[in-house]
Formats: C-alpha cells, structure tokens, sequence
C-alpha cells in the first residue's frame, strides 16, 4: 500500500551521505539508469518523469544520438578557452539558434552552464549596453513578485522567491531592483475587468513603477515569459507583452526576457514569447531544455539593437567565465537541437499539448480543491486552493504540493511541486512537464496517476 508522507526518506544504505544535500532531513532516491521519460530508482522501481528533472529534459532521457555526439566532442577537444579559440560546437549551436531568434531581432548567442550565470550574464550586458551607450546614470531593474531568475546573486536580486531570498537580503543580494505585479491573471484580474483591461493595467502599473524611479536611471525590465517555478505556468494576458514593450521603449528601457524554464520549445513554439504578438526581446535567456539535461548549458539571445551600441563602444562584453561555451555542453545542446527538429517536436508539442491540456481538465478541471489549470504545450501548472469559490489558499503547514509530489512518486510520477507567495498568500502548485517525446499514451497515464496521487491527498485531508 503506497504511503503519501509529507517527508519520504529514501532508502539508499545506512551510511551518512558525504554529499550535503539540499534538505538535510531527507535523502533523494538514487537514480541508476534513464530511458525515454522513464527513470529507474536503485532499488528497481520505475518512474515517469512527468515533468523532465525541473522541465529539463526536453528530449526524454537516454538519447543515444546526444551521448554520441558528447563522446565526439570529448574525443576531439573536451575543452578550449574562448578568449583565442572556439570550437564548431559553439558555433553550429549559435547558428542553429539564432536562426530561430532572427526573425525577432535576436541575431547573437553566448553560451554559459547555468540559467542563473545567464541572468546574471544578461543584467551585465543590460548595463554595459547603456554604459556604452552614455547613459551612466542606470542602476536600476524592475522585476516581477512572484518571479524565480536563479540562484546566484544577481539572479536571486530580480528573483522573488522569498523563501530562498530572505536569508540572503541585506548585504548580500542588489538593492537596486524594485517590483511590480506578476501577469497572473487567477489572483490579479478583478471580476469586473477584461482580459484586454486587465494587460492595460499591469502595463500602467510598469509605467507608473518606472516613473516612480525615474525612467532614466532604470536599466531593464525583466521578466519570465511564462512564470514557472514559483508560480506555476502561468500565462500572460493578451497584449500584456506587447505593452510591455511599449513602456520600455518609451524609455529606452531593455526588455530581458527569461526563458529558462519555459523557453526552448516546451511551450509548442520554440519561444514562449511568439503567441504575444510585437515583442521583441532585447535579450533572452534559455536554459534547462537547451541542453535537456545531457550537459549543464545555458545560454542568452541578444538582439542587434544591443550588438550594434557594443559595437561602437569596447566591442566586448565585459563578463567571462572559464567554461563559457564549453565543448561538451554545445555540442549536447547542438545534438538536442537537431533531435528536436528532425522529429518536428515543438510542433508535435503544439498539438499534443491540447490533448494533455483536454485530459488534465477532464480528469482535474472539477476537483474540490484544484483552483486552477494553466499553460500551454508540455508545460502544465496545477494551482491548488482549499476554498474554489473565495480561491482561499491552504494554510502553508497543510505542504499540500508536498503532498501531491510525494503521494504520485509513489505511484511512480515524477511531478515537480512548488509553493509560490503572491502577496504574502501562499500558492500550492504542481507542475507537469513532460519530455516532448511522449506520445498520447504516456501523457495519460501520467494525468490517471496524477488523479490517483490528487484523489489519495483529498481522501487524507478528509472534508
Ligand atoms: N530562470 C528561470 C525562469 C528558472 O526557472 C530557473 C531555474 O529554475 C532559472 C532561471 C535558474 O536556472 P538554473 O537553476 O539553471 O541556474
């Protein structure tokens, strides 16, 4: 009989583990193999990974044609330093995305190993590009509550998740950032307002918040196309962006876009942001499904208009890291790429997407306490509420996304859990976000044992 606890500990020997992990009171169960979007545990069991490691892996796992292309890579050059030398891995994989990235001004890439050294990257080259464009006098970001960049410094400063954040504030993280309210129309639309009202109010808001710090000293809006980690994929209101576009051209604010977790595809568009009409980034993050977790690579898309300023300044951006660009990382993140476009996956993703989204809502759309079933593609949040009408959240000791996450590995579902704060109210959430190989068959068994790890946690909080 499966046991849904709220803390499972895993049974990986009785030593005590040298490897910190994140929770000291739990230990993670030991993966020994990956095939598809099955994951095999040590002690045999398998998993579905419903939403690929934290919406990674975007090609399913164990895709010989990337391991391939990995041992190629090693037995060529495993690594060169970027200053004097470059490798076709690097460059194949910039060619290949910004050809994608072209058509919306995006015409260069620069490749790093995590999504938070490329926010971190980005806010660097936002402030070099008014620097060299002399404008000294911008210091400033505005970023959205309910928004996750990373975890390094920087990233953590426009972030605001405020459970990993508060330890560090003060001292630690940038104090040049203020916020504005997310696009998160399940809380922030008033009963009375229209979508179209809606995005014209966050949009005044942002104007307002950039008048309020002075429009000249402000160095870059940013935001997550999608809002996932602490929020859950939540989508935007139509025309949100193109307004936001707007106000920052007003100003000659940039617009950096973070596409490190819904970016890459997973969407159904390789963009997330090319449903939202005019928008033009002038940097964009990719991260988590660019190398689909075969190796650590993050990267960010910079428009000419940026290009064009360095160019007729230093005409180098400032920031380096040893492993920028790294061999192996490119040339996985290259292998994904072809994968993803021989087998026409986002497209695949566009319209197996409906499928997912018609089997989540019939098989969750009435449940008592699911509030809301949001997003698009392979990318699928699931915001939990005790009370549907007043959309009451539960009492943050309740862990019901703890819940959720532990009662479906028990059924051998891999989903990933969150708990984002709006406004100082608490949001449970899960998130779905399945390889993109997953064909209709697999996607439904992960929703019937979604329900089946929902049911168990409604039968145990009782009524
Ligand atoms: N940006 C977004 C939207 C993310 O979801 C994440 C990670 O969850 C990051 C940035 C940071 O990426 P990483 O964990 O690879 O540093």
């Amino acid at each position: 009989m499966p046991s849904s606890t709220v803390s499972y500990t895993a049974q990986n020997g009785t030593r005590e583990p040298g490897l910190m992990h994140r929770s000291l009171l739990e230990r993670p169960h030991q993966v020994v193999s990956g095939s598809g979007i099955y994951l095999t545990l040590a002690d045999g069991s398998r998993i579905i990974d419903g939403c690929g490691g934290a919406a990674v892996a975007v090609i399913g796992h164990g895709n010989k044609e990337v391991k391939e292309a990995i041992i190629q890579q090693y037995s060529d050059v495993a690594y060169v330093h970027t200053m004097t030398y470059t490798t076709s891995s690097a460059e194949e994989l910039a060619n290949e995305l910004t050809e994608l990235s072209k058509p919306f001004g995006l015409t260069k890439a620069f490749f790093v190993c995590s999504g938070s050294e490329a926010m971190d990257a980005t806010m660097k080259l936002a402030r070099q590009y008014h620097f060299e464009n002399g404008q000294l006098q911008r210091t400033k970001f505005v970023s959205r509550r309910q928004a996750y960049h990373g975890g390094t410094i920087g990233a953590m400063s426009v972030s605001s998740n405020l459970p990993r954040k508060i330890p560090y504030e003060g001292a630690l993280l940038l104090d040049n950032v203020s916020y504005v309210s997310p696009a998160y129309a399940y809380h922030g639309q008033k009963d009375n307002e229209t979508e179209d009202q809606y995005a014209a109010r966050l949009v005044q808001e942002l104007d307002d918040e950039f008048q309020r710090q002075g429009p000249e000293t402000v160095i870059a809006f940013v935001a997550e196309t999608v809002g996932g980690a602490t929020a859950a994929c939540i989508t935007p209101p139509r025309g949100y962006f193109a307004g936001v576009r707007k106000v920052c051209d007003k100003y000659g604010i940039l617009l950096i876009l973070d596409e490190v977790m819904c970016g890459s595809g997973r969407m159904g568009t390789y963009f997330a942001f090319e449903p939202e009409g005019d928008v033009r980034p002038d940097l964009l993050t990719l991260g988590k499904g660019l190398g689909g977790g075969y190796a650590p690579i993050a990267g960010i898309l910079i428009s000419q208009r940026v290009v064009d300023v360095l160019a007729k300044g230093s005409a180098s951006f400032v920031h380096g890291q040893t492993y920028q660009a790294h061999p192996a990382g490119c040339a996985a993140a290259l292998a994904v790429q072809r994968v993803l476009k021989r087998e026409d996956l986002v497209a695949k993703c566009h319209t197996k997407g409906a499928f997912l989204e018609k089997r989540l809502r019939s098989a969750l759309g009435d449940a008592k306490y699911v509030g809301e079933i949001r997003g698009r593609g392979f990318f699928w949040g699931i915001e939990y509420v005790q009370d549907r009408a007043s959309k009451r959240p539960f009492k943050p000791e309740v862990k019901f996304h703890k819940r959720i996450h532990a009662a479906a590995h028990d059924r051998g579902l891999a989903i990933y859990p969150g708990a984002g704060t709006i406004d100082g109210i608490n949001g449970d959430h899960s998130i779905l976000a399945p390889p993109l190989t997953a064909t209709e068959e697999e996607l439904e068994e992960m929703v019937r044992l979604l329900k089946e790890a929902y049911d168990a946690v409604e039968e145990e909080l009782g009524s």
